[in-house]
């Protein structure tokens, strides 16, 4: 595999940060999760601006234009020849004192792997997730906005970690308030009767470029969502409920917390959404030249 470090193209073997680079040092840096549709790339423009904005939040300058960025990210693909995966893009500090100071670090890193996606077992998509309420609290929005996708991804390891000692794959994780901010790497939907709602960013969640696509989808089907806290009694009592992201698309949740979500199958709406989705996911991407 073809890795891209800095302006050139180097073996897998070869792709390598320095032990003092911040990145490593402190999880100094940001990062996107990109998906590759048939030689489409999904939603690049989003991605590349919620770059920009976790870049410009944490005082990094990217060493690329946007252009320049998304003709990199083109010439990876095409390096490894790929036609559908998942495209990693990270902006490290870069090389500093062993102090904290970010200005010590002179030259941003700008790493970008673009490989095969694995992705949730089928199984899970057809019969749905169990998930549990994680005891780990999402970081409080005022010391470090969850908005930013940053290379500190503790916080999130430590709630997934929670969930797989219960034997899941997802968990949900409160807000320092008690509302449901988001899951360890995904977004919330719920529906309640006619009703369909997702957690506000200011609860505590990553604005989802998947978040985002679907709510747009919602409105066009007919389902409109509202965004509005969500307690846990709102997600147990729920009638429907899925997650979002750019690995799992749009994948329902059948149980949360030993309580059945609706009948306990995937709800048909989820399916409709999902199908459409994917459909969306393979029209509107920006083609590799
Ligand atoms: N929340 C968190 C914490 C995430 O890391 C992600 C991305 N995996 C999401 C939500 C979903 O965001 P997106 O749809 O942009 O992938």
């Amino acid at each position: 595999m073809k890795v891209y470090l800095n302006g050139s193209l180097v073996e897998e073997s070869d792709a390598k940060i320095s032990v003092f680079d911040h990145g490593l040092l402190y999880g100094d840096g940001i990062f996107e999760g990109i998906r590759l549709y048939q030689n489409c790339i999904f939603k690049l423009e989003e991605h590349l601006i919620r770059l920009e904005k976790s870049a410009k939040a944490i005082l990094l300058a990217i060493p690329l234009s946007r252009a320049e960025m998304a003709e990199a990210i083109s010439e990876t693909c095409r390096a490894n020849d790929l036609v559908d995966g998942y495209i990693r893009v990270l902006v490290t500090r870069g090389v500093g004192s062993l102090g904290l100071s970010h200005t010590s670090c002179k030259q941003p890193q700008v790493v970008i792997i673009a490989d095969t996606i694995t992705l949730y077992p089928e199984e899970f998509y057809t019969e749905g997730l169990r998930i549990i309420t994680s005891p780990t609290r999402r970081i409080n929005p005022a010391a470090l906005p969850p908005m930013v996708k940053s290379l500190n991804y503790l916080n999130n390891i430590l709630a997934k970690a929670d969930a797989q000692r219960s034997g899941c794959l997802e968990a949900l994780m409160l807000n320092d308030q008690g509302y449901v901010a988001e899951c360890t790497g995904d977004n919330v939907f719920i529906r309640a009767g006619d009703g369909w709602f997702t957690p506000p960013t200011e609860a505590g969640a990553l604005k989802g470029i998947t978040r985002g696509a679907v709510l747009e989808l919602m409105e066009e089907l007919g389902m409109p969502c509202q965004e509005r806290n969500l307690t846990r009694y709102d997600i147990w009592t729920a009638d429907e409920m899925f997650l979002t992201g750019t690995a799992a698309e749009v994948i329902p949740v059948v149980e949360v917390d030993e309580r059945t979500i609706g009948e306990g199958v995937p709800g048909s709406r989820t399916h409709r959404l999902l199908e459409a989705f994917q459909k969306k996911a393979r029209q509107d991407g920006r083609f590799l030249r």
